[in-house]
């Protein structure tokens, strides 16, 4: 049997939609925003993957636009295209139109990909998130829906097109169908539809993939997020958590290396760090986090130094290219530049040299990004 598909290939113009609300309310950061965003091409139908996504989307900015008195940051909302045609084309676009305004004032980006989708009445083990924004993702889904989630480090996948500039990312899958009755149907693992794997990137992902009841409460954890970073007097992100997550990340590395190569520089400089971020820490922290409130600093201290410890630490832990560069759309290792140094023993002499040469130069772009992180915070 034979299979013919005809494909085209080519440049075409695809629009990107942006709403910008800006916030009317008392303003902490003059021009900072948070960005909501979520691609709009699709696989046939792509009703839960993502027409569902897309009308959080509208949903959010009709919200937030009606209660702008009420923020404190703007709201950027955007629909991309070229997410599976392109590779990201959409948000990668964007990144470099926008890429110096986002690197000053972009305080988060929240991802919005296959809200909604029927029987999804968990979040076990779709969502993803930065570590900084662990107790704000957390939080917000046990608010409102009283369900618990598990901590996912976000793969460079769906719009995470932001990493290279050290924007902070907050989920990008949403809800899913039971793990168990996925398992029970023989359901494979998908990237959306809630877990759908009849249905995900198939001419099946039509209306009865998604139900409006489950949308509805989706589209209030995003609000609640989106809220409390477009609202807080300061950034509800916790870096302590972030600086654990590279200390455990540097330790593994460390003893798979052995003896061929040194990352005590880098594990130093995560030592200084980490004390100096909990002391940061320690003069905002008037509560369990992320409820921050200026204390012995003041709030915009507060924030330009939240904004500077995403700038160094999301880059050294998700890149290896510039700032504004983008890294390739392929799945990173932690701190991804360092990575090389746990594989040297299975080496052949010659690629070992080669690597060691990149290691010396990746290790000295980790430990400078870290003492700039540090720096901030003195
Ligand atoms: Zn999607």
């Amino acid at each position: 049997m034979a299979l013919t598909a005809e494909t085209e290939t080519g440049w075409f113009d695809a629009p990107v939609l942006e709403a910008r609300i800006p916030s009317s309310g008392s303003n902490t950061g003059d021009n900072e925003f948070v960005l909501v965003h979520g691609h709009y091409d699709s696989w046939h139908v792509g009703i839960a993957d993502n027409a569902t996504g897309d009308a959080a989307l509208l949903e959010l900015a009709r919200v937030f636009a009606d209660h702008a008195d009420e923020l404190s940051r703007d709201i950027r909302v955007c629909w991309w295209p070229g997410h599976s045609t392109g590779r990201y084309a959409g948000s990668t676009w964007y990144a470099e139109q926008f890429g110096l305004d986002i690197s000053k004032n972009c305080v988060a980006q929240v991802n919005v990909d296959s809200p909604g989708a029927a029987e999804a009445t968990e979040f076990e083990d779709m969502l993803c998130w930065m570590p900084e924004a662990d107790a704000l993702a957390r939080n917000a889904i046990d608010d409102v829906c009283g369900k618990a989630a598990t901590e996912v480090r976000p793969p460079r996948a769906g719009d995470y097109s932001f990493n290279n500039l050290g924007v902070t990312g907050c989920l990008m899958l949403s809800s899913n169908i039971p793990k168990a009755v996925r398992e029970e149907r023989g359901y494979h693992a998908v990237g959306g539809c809630g877990g759908h794997s009849n249905a995900w990137h198939l001419s099946t992902d039509t209306l009865d993939k998604a139900d409006p009841d489950v949308l509805v409460r989706d589209i209030r954890v995003y609000a609640t997020i989106v809220a409390r970073l477009a609202r807080r007097e300061i950034l509800p992100l916790d870096f302590r958590h972030t600086v654990e997550s590279h200390q455990q990340t540097l330790a593994e590395y460390d003893e798979a290396a052995g003896d061929r190569f040194d990352l005590s520089p880098v594990r130093e400089a995560l030592g200084t760090l980490d004390a100096a971020v909990d002391g940061f820490y320690d003069d905002i922290d008037a509560g369990g986090p992320p409820e921050f409130v200026a204390d012995d600093i003041d709030a915009e201290t507060a924030n330009e130094a939240i904004l500077a410890l995403q700038r160094s630490l999301i880059r050294v832990d998700y890149t290896t290219e510039g700032q504004f560069e983008q890294d390739p759309a392929t799945d990173r290792p932690p701190y991804p530049g360092l990575a090389p140094a746990a594989h040297l023993n299975d080496m052949d002499a010659s690629e070992r040299k080669k690597q060691l040469v990149a290691l010396q130069r990746q290790r000295n772009r980790a430990v400078s990004l870290l003492e700039e992180a540090t720096e901030v915070l003195r």
